[in-house]
């Protein structure tokens, strides 16, 4: 059977997985790479698991090439520039050591963007031709999909909703300017919330049980939901930050509806109530009530792998997407 290699690539864990023409992903693997200390030592890992893993896998199936969702990446280049969390120098030619270690078709696209892509082709966005997703993980990112066609803006960059700045002056942010909503919204800055009022107050919350190394952005979703007021007034500052960039969102592409995937969309209704209840009050008055606001409609992690993959199997003319079609 023919599939396809669709890789996540991330900072601490690159995910692989083999997908078929219709998004089914029948097998998985992570890679962990928070240990490489430079850019040889990333790719020689990687490639090494992706050879355990197409091995183990090859009396069934015929590997017919790789899609890779990267962040940071120019893709007509096909080059990794400047990516943060990564031990990598500014620009790293991605694309072509791919090519030239597997000596497959390899394609190239933002992380965000594939998981864009996963969700319109696999996932709850088959059935609409407008809509944005976010994802909020370690950084915020995500794609635009309207008319029925991912929107990639001039320069690539079109999708990096992490940096609407929710805050003038406020945090530093990762990109070098202050007040960005990944500041505040990812799990990362939902984290240095929480130890920041830990540390700074002396208000009681389960989360004092754990260590401050310990402490992850499952376990304040988790005492939100058993009724911890800190978690519960942190979810609320996400909601309020989030909720403020969503509507300014609406106002500029007026979707039909916002996905919201990654780790913390695991959270689910902890984080959606305060992210509808914000957006709601911050929203242009005709578009309140018109727009959806749901987390991802395929599992953790699986838009940006089916949606990287897709990339080959639409090349070799196999799926098509809405406007496509026609
Ligand atoms: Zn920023």
């Amino acid at each position: 059977m023919d599939v396809v290699l669709g890789i996540d690539i991330g900072g601490t864990s690159s995910k692989l997985g083999l997908v078929q023409a219709d998004g089914s992903i029948i097998a998985k693997r992570s890679v962990d790479t928070k240990r490489c200390k430079n850019e040889e030592a990333f790719f020689a890992c990687l490639f090494e698991e992706i050879e355990l893993f197409l091995e183990q896998h090859r009396a069934n199936y015929h590997c017919e090439g790789i899609g890779i969702g990267a962040p940071s990446c120019d893709e007509q280049a096909g080059v990794l520039e400047k990516a943060a969390n990564f031990p990598f120098a500014d620009s790293v030619p991605i694309l072509r050591l791919f090519q030239d270690h597997f000596g497959l078709p390899v394609y190239l696209t933002k992380d965000g963007n594939a998981a864009t892509l996963g969700e319109a082709r696999y996932g709850a966005g088959q059935y609409i031709k407008n809509f944005v997703l976010v994802t909020l993980g370690t950084g915020i990112g995500g794609g635009l999909f309207l008319n029925g066609r991912l929107v990639k803006g001039n320069n690539g960059w079109a999708g990096e909703f992490g940096h609407i700045i929710v805050e003038p002056d406020g945090r530093p942010c990762g990109c070098g300017r202050r007040g960005c909503l990944e500041a505040y919204a990812s799990a990362t800055g939902l984290r240095r919330t929480v130890l920041q009022r830990l540390t700074q107050g002396d208000e009681g919350s389960i989360l004092r049980r754990l260590a401050a190394s310990e402490l992850e952005a499952k376990d304040v979703y988790l005492a939100a939901k058993m009724g911890d007021t800190l978690s519960l007034e942190v979810f609320d500052g996400v909601g309020r930050r989030l909720g403020l960039a969503l509507a300014n969102l609406a106002a500029t592409f007026d979707p039909q509806a916002f996905f919201l995937a990654g780790g913390l969309a695991a959270a689910e209704e902890v984080l959606l109530t305060p992210v509808r209840k914000y957006f709601e009050a911050f929203v242009l008055p005709q578009l309140r009530g018109r727009i959806s606001i749901e987390t991802s409609g395929l599992r953790l992690n699986e838009a940006a792998i089916a949606g990287a993959a897709s990339l080959v199997w639409h090349h070799k003319n196999l799926i098509t997407t809405h406007d496509e079609c026609k």
